[in-house]
């Protein structure tokens, strides 16, 4: 199928109902198309169109879909007309005779030669009315019965039982499913904090209280005060809207508002930001996310790779905080709290008695790593720290 006639695409927008002056842009825009042809690297005069809209115009691929419609529509007239029946799924649902995917067509038929020949013919009469040249022994030209593949994810044979054919379907939403509630499970998990009130109903060895996800002791101000005079209760912790902020306390939300005041390009920023908000493609994360790989670092080769490991503890990445003389936590960079290293790195940066080349250079060394990892992941290449 190569052209379409301008006279056809016009009665045919016209009978779809459109506008009659968008209509003239439309043609305006598909006659006014000139081509030029390379020869020996040169390009050589402007040729003109007469008749049609041709494969390669930006425009085209709409017109095709929409003239395509024709052809659906002799079809269904057929189909109306009890001359062709499709296929159906179920006595109760509608017989489907074709599929339409992208420049694709499939046509679905009872297996008498009267139905291949009313095929034939809706073919011919779309094919002489919008000059689009289909070669019909092709398109009609079955060479053999639909195997045990599949077409567009469909099996091609429909024979046999349609239960033992289509329970690849419910196969597969079972396995989606089941992954869904995992991560749901997991997600819970994780996201479930203690509410400690009077501690009388709270196990603080085995639940999760600490938001910051490492014991210990209180260190900051901001920290909040436990009311004893409440039961304890369980909050979820991955939302910033919770009742009154109960959920984040005052230490995170302000480090959340903190790195957009660092002194850095607003890119770095927002790389602290998405760090923070883990939606860094990590390995950990991705497989997470239901992605099958191996999510040992490929940097050390030790650990999973999780944002926190790869960009703050990982053997690579301490060199480079180490060789960029950017103070390190007295017990070592969190392995698993990415609040908690940034929290030392936004407090770094603040730390007027530090040198400012020093402060500058933490978003920056922090940038470095990530793209060291990357360059390592994706092209295999290793860069010295
Ligand atoms: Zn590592």
């Amino acid at each position: 199928m190569v052209e379409l006639l301008w006279n056809f695409v016009e009665i045919l927008l016209e009978k779809l109902g459109f506008a009659r002056a968008w209509i003239r842009w439309v043609m305006a825009c598909i006659s006014s198309v000139s081509y030029a042809v390379l020869l020996n690297s040169h390009s050589h005069g402007f040729i003109r169109p007469e008749r049609g809209i041709r494969q390669g115009d930006p425009l085209s691929p709409f017109l095709y879909i929409l003239c395509t419609e024709a052809l659906v529509n002799v079809l269904n007239q057929s189909k109306t007309q009890g001359k062709l029946h499709g296929i159906k799924l179920s006595s109760s649902c509608p017989a489907v005779h074709h599929l339409l995917f992208a420049d694709d067509s499939l046509r679905m038929c009872d297996a008498t030669v009267s139905e291949r020949e009313e095929i034939k013919s809706c073919l011919k009469l779309y094919g002489d009315a919008s000059g689009q040249k289909i070669e019909i022994q092709e398109a009609l030209g079955i060479m053999k019965e639909g195997s045990e593949r599949t077409y567009l994810g469909l099996p091609e044979c429909f024979k046999g039982s349609k239960k033992d054919l289509l329970n690849f379907i419910k196969e597969m939403l079972e396995g989606r499913l089941q992954g869904c509630i995992l991560h749901g499970k997991e997600l819970l998990k994780q996201g479930l904090y203690r509410d400690i009130g009077n501690g009388v109903q709270s196990n603080v060895w085995a639940e999760n209280w600490i938001i910051d996800g490492i014991p210990r002791p209180p260190m900051y101000r901001e920290d909040r005060e436990v009311n004893l005079a409440l039961e304890d209760s369980v909050s979820w912790g991955f939302t910033k809207n919770a009742p009154d902020n109960r959920v984040l306390p005052p230490l995170e939300k302000k480090l959340w508002n903190n790195i957009w005041k660092i002194k850095a390009p607003s890119k770095l920023k927002h790389f602290f930001w998405r760090s923070l908000s883990g939606v860094l493609a990590v390995k950990e994360r991705l497989q997470t996310r239901g992605i099958q790989i191996d999510a040992t670092c490929q940097s050390c080769g030790a650990r999973a790779e999780s944002i926190s490991h790869v960009l703050f503890p990982c053997d690579k990445a301490r060199q480079m905080w180490e060789l960029a003389n950017i103070p390190i936590p007295p017990a070592g960079f969190s392995v698993n709290s990415v609040f908690l290293n940034i929290f030392h790195l936004v407090g770094v940066m603040n730390n007027n008695s530090l040198e400012m080349n020093i402060r500058r250079a933490v978003p920056w060394v922090m940038w470095q790593i990530w793209k060291a990892r990357n360059s390592l992941v994706f092209k295999n290449t290793s860069l010295s720290p």
